[in-house]
């Protein structure tokens, strides 16, 4: 059965996505540098509006999407989409948790190893001329405590991935943990304040939400130890920025690495300036396999809506 749907790609996604609908006779304007005015103006037309992290989906323009059933998020976080809005308005939104798992718990161990071993400050170093040997003395993994907040999707796959570096496990959620995968990999489960003050690396994983709006700041980042490493690829915000580079600065923390920012892009942000932070510019879930994986979850999700399977 083929279907007549409009669709409004609004950002970059995977062509498989595009293909899929097509091919079940959905009707596609691909428009991945699409204005929020232009969103504003041409909404009414669609039936099902396509985002990725780029393009939010506000509350003015789903006031005017008269004719729309879905929007998708091709990827895991909803914050960029005023869910609120939609629920009013009957609008199914769709995400696809499943893609990220793999691609940001590897960037994690990644961005982990990279500040234990200063990987990404000797590659600046060399290319400035400079040698630096005993200045770049790294620390191993092993045996190290590595404290995850938020044991979802990604958490997990997180602790797994550490476990076979036998790092030591630490976790804290506002939802009973998974027991099975807190068995597997040894789990200690802490509150956050016990967690900040025992690991050797923090990693978040928790949605962006009211409650986790700077859930670590100036008084959670004092509580952790001066030669600890706090790793974001959740979403900007969860920390307080302003409060990190301080803790950073004044050598009350032993270094950061994050993907997300509150305002993206971060280029200009204070941490560039300070030698033991890493940044990258929110690629978390920038892998081939994740981003084909959510494209083909979300044209099945949205194949299947209109089936009314699901
Ligand atoms: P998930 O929903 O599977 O897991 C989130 C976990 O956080 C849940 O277990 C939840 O109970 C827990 N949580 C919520 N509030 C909490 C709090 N206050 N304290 C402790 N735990 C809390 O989500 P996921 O798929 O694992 O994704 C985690 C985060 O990663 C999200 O913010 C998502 O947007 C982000 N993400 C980033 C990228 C990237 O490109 N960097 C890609 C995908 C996902």
């Amino acid at each position: 059965m083929g279907f007549n749907e409009s669709v409004l790609i609004c950002d970059e996604v995977n062509p498989i996505l595009n293909k899929i609908l097509e091919e079940n006779g959905l009707k596609i304007e691909y428009n991945p540098e699409i204005t929020p005015e232009q969103i504003q103006e041409k909404i009414d037309k669609f039936n099902i509006v396509i985002v990725r992290i780029r393009t939010k989906i506000t509350k003015e323009m789903i006031e005017k999407a008269k004719n729309c059933k879905i929007i998708a998020r091709v990827g895991v976080g909803l914050d960029n989409i005023d869910l609120d809005a939609a629920k009013a308005k009957n609008i199914r939104v769709i995400n696809a948790v499943e893609g990220a798992m793999t691609a940001v718990a590897e960037q994690v161990l990644g961005l982990m190893l990279s500040l234990a071993r200063n990987i990404a400050r000797a590659d600046r170093e060399i290319r400035n001329g400079n040698w630096l040997k005993k200045e770049l003395m790294g620390t191993e993994l092993k045996g190290k405590y590595l404290g995850i907040v938020g044991l979802g999707n990604i958490g997990k796959r997180l602790g797994r991935l550490a476990k076979g570096l036998n790092m030591n496990i630490i976790g804290y959620d506002v939802i009973p943990i998974d027991e099975e995968f807190a068995k597997d990999v040894g789990l200690m489960k802490a509150d956050l304040d016990t967690l900040l003050q025992s690991s050797d690396y923090v990693s978040l994983h928790v949605p962006l939400l009211d409650s986790t709006y700077h859930m670590i700041d100036a008084k959670k980042l004092a509580i952790m130890k001066s030669t600890a490493k706090i790793i974001n690829t959740s979403r900007g915000g969860v920390i307080d920025e302003e409060a990190l580079y301080d803790a950073i600065k004044n050598g009350n923390l032993g270094g950061a690495a994050l993907d997300v920012f509150e305002k993206e892009p971060a280029t200009d942000s204070p941490l560039t300036t300070l030698p033991n932070v890493i940044l990258t510019p929110h690629i978390g879930a920038q892998t081939k396999e994740a981003q084909s994986l959510a494209a083909n979850v979300i044209a099945e999700k949205i194949i299947q809506i209109l089936r009314g399977v699901i």
